[in-house]
C-alpha cells in the first residue's frame, strides 16, 4: 500500500498519516518531520533547510530530492509508505515520478485534503506539536489532556511546542507559498487512477473512516 498526501499545512495531513501508520504499520514518510529532525541534529541539511522553513518557503528542490530519494530507497518503505508533504512543486513531482519508476513502485491511493483558507489559518495557529514524537493538538485539547498519557518517544508526558512557522506571522506566507506552488499540481494527479478529493474539515476519525474506506476498494 502506497499512499500519497497531498493537501495544505494544517489540512491534517499529518495526523491521518500516524492514525495509518499505527493502524497498518506503513513508513510515514513527512519530509517536514525530516528537515526537523535534522535541525534537531544540526545536520548540513538541517542548516540548509532552517532558515527557508522559518520565513514559510519551501526548501530548495535539489535539497527534497536528495532526501526523499535516499529514504524511499529503503528497505522499510517497500512494504508501503505514506509520502505527506512531497511533492510540492512540479519539479518535485515529475522527480518522484522518475524516482518510482527506477524503484518499480507505483502508488495506489492519492489522496487530496480539502480545507477552506479560514480554517487553515485557524488550526495552524492553534497548534501544538510534540517536539519528540510530532504528535499534533490543539491549543483547546491540551488542556484537557490527561496528565498520566506517554509520549510515544520519550519518558514521559509528550513536550509540545508551538512551531515557528505556526506562529501568525509565518501562516499566511505559507499558505500563500502552497497557493502558488502546489495547488498547481493537485490538477496533474487529479486526472491519475486512485485519486480521491477528501473533506478535511471533518473530524480525525471520519476523515480516517473516508480514507480506510477507499482504501479498501483500492
Ligand atoms: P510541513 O511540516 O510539511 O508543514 O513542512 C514544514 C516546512 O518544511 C515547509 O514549510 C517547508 O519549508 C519545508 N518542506 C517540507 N517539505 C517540503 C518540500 N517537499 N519542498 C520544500 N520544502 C519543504
Amino acid at each position: 500500500m502506497n499512499i500519497l498526501f497531498l493537501g495544505p499545512p494544517g489540512s491534517g495531513k499529518g495526523t491521518q498519516s500516524k492514525m495509518l501508520q499505527d493502524k497498518y504499520g506503513l513508513v510515514h514518510l513527512s519530509t517536514g518531520d525530516m528537515f526537523r529532525e535534522a535541525i534537531a541534529k544540526k545536520t548540513e541539511v538541517g542548516m540548509k533547510a532552517k532558515s527557508y522553513m522559518d520565513r514559510g518557503e519551501y526548501v530548495p528542490d535539489a535539497v527534497v530530492i536528495d532526501l526523499i530519494r535516499d529514504r524511499l530507497s529503503g528497505p522499510d518503505c517497500k512494504s508501503g509508505f505514506i509520502l505527506d508533504g512531497f511533492p510540492r512543486t512540479e519539479p518535485q513531482a515529475k522527480a518522484l515520478d522518475e524516482l518510482l519508476k527506477s524503484l518499480h513502485m507505483e502508488l495506489g491511493s492519492i489522496f487530496f485534503f480539502d480545507l477552506s483558507k479560514e480554517i487553515l489559518v485557524s488550526r495552524l495557529s492553534s497548534r501544538r506539536t510534540c517536539r519528540n514524537c510530532n504528535r499534533v493538538v490543539s491549543v483547546d485539547q491540551l488542556k484537557d489532556l490527561p496528565t498520566s498519557e506517554s509520549c510515544a518517544k520519550a519518558s514521559g508526558p509528550c513536550d509540545f511546542y508551538q512551531r515557528t512557522d505556526d506562529s501568525a506571522e509565518v501562516v499566511g506566507k505559507r499558505i500563500e507559498v502552497y497557493q502558488n506552488q502546489t495547488a498547481p499540481i493537485i490538477g496533474f494527479y487529479e486526472k491519475t487512477s486512485g485519486f480521491l478529493r477528501v473533506d478535511a474539515s471533518s473530524s480525525p476519525d471520519a476523515v480516517f473512516s473516508v480514507l480506510e474506506k477507499a482504501l479498501k476498494k483500492a
